[in-house]
């Protein structure tokens, strides 16, 4: 395989980047900024390092071209993410709601990051979609759905930070246009590819992380505030939700993990200290699929980890009212925890098979 003067000895599949022509957007987008007066930018309910890294980047370097931005989350935003220049002027709509109405009601343009369907919206979702705002989707989760005029979506980039940035590189000749633009960037793509170990980044992810570390970012800083910053309940709960709560069915090449409300009191459970629970039983030999039930009022919230081709997304779609991407996806299910487990077991039994031959 040669590219350009470079001669690849083995085929490369996943990581090669593939070359997508974002200019058929960019011409949109750049006339649809230019053209209006308030903009407003929208990530998903329960933000994650990517959904605030790639609203943050594409606030700063509208705010750098002058535009007038205002942001907003439909709910918190955890402690690790707090610390990205712009955070604290992300409205959050359960706790602003009258401001956060004003705000979507006087915007003329409403960009959404991170997110393919309208009710991870959360709250905001009715008044969101009855704005008369013209409305974009930038994202990279596959299949988004139909409620903006423009939807950029590349389930190839590792995240919706990579794919703003490319947006931005093709709008803009400048390469990062300020630090804070460097930083939320950086913290979009290292959180969303796990700090480069599920297999979504590709070659050109590499080559912009190269070209972030050029300009001087601080990576030492960056990866201490967003991984080294735990409680030392949320380490404790870890430990017992490994040891205690774990369940690794190698027949079905699968481990669970389970909490109770109890238990999440018990170790003085903070918002977002299960995030990356789901990914540990994925290290186990012979282990392909990941599942971490968490107990809610009514509910149970599950997410999903898989490791090749095992569609995660599928599987929670089909079962469990959910989605997200091959290998991360999450969903719920209205029951008590046993009964969920029970489920979970069942359809996880019909669908076995999918791992034959696939690994
Ligand atoms: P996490 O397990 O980190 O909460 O979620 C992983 C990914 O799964 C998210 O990025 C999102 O794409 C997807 N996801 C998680 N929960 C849900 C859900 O309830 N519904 C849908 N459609 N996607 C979800
Ligand atoms: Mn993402």
């Amino acid at each position: 395989m040669v590219f350009g003067n470079i001669i690849y000895l083995y085929p490369l599949e996943k990581s090669v980047a593939k070359v997508i022509d974002l200019s058929k957007y960019t011409k949109e987008l750049s006339n649809l900024f230019s053209s209006s007066e308030n903009i407003l930018l929208i990530c998903h309910i329960n933000p994650d390092g990517d959904a605030i890294g790639s609203q943050l980047a594409l606030y700063h370097f509208l705010k750098a071209s002058g535009r007038n931005v205002g942001l907003m989350a439909p709910n918190y935003l955890q402690e690790f993410l707090k610390w990205m220049e712009g955070a604290d002027l992300i409205n959050i709509f359960i706790k602003e709601r009258k401001k956060c109405r004003k705000l979507i009601e006087e915007a003329d343009l409403i960009v959404m990051l991170d997110f393919n369907q309208s009710n991870r919206l959360g709250e905001a979702e009715d008044i969101v979609l009855a704005s008369h705002a013209r409305k974009v989707i930038i994202d990279h989760h596959l299949d988004p759905g139909n409620f903006a005029e423009l939807i950029i979506s590349e389930p190839t980039k590792c995240s919706t930070s990579e794919l703003v940035h490319e947006l931005v590189c093709e709008m803009n000749r400048v390469q990062f246009i300020n630090k804070p633009y460097a930083e939320a960037l950086y913290a979009g793509i290292i959180t969303d590819t796990g700090n480069f170990e599920h297999g979504s980044y590709s070659s050109r992810t590499f080559r912009i992380v190269a070209d972030l570390l050029d300009s001087g970012i601080e990576k030492e800083k960056i990866l201490n505030l967003i991984y080294n910053n735990f409680s030392s309940d949320r380490i404790r709960l870890q430990g017992f939700a490994l040891n205690k709560r774990m369940v690794v069915i190698q027949e079905y090449k699968t481990a669970y993990i389970f909490l109770t409300k109890d238990d999440l009191k018990e170790y003085n459970h903070l918002k977002g200290d299960t995030e990356g629970f789901v990914n540990l039983p994925l290290s186990i030999k012979g282990i392909y699929f990941s599942a971490l039930f968490i107990e809610k009022d009514g509910f149970i919230k599950l997410s999903f980890r898989s490791k090749g081709k095992f569609p995660s997304n599928e599987f929670a779609a089909q079962y469990f009212s959910g989605g997200g991407h091959l290998n991360a996806s999450g969903g719920e299910y209205p029951a008590t925890l046993d009964i969920t487990i029970d489920y979970f077991l069942k359809v996880l039994k019909e669908n076995v098979w999918r791992f034959e031959d696939k690994m």
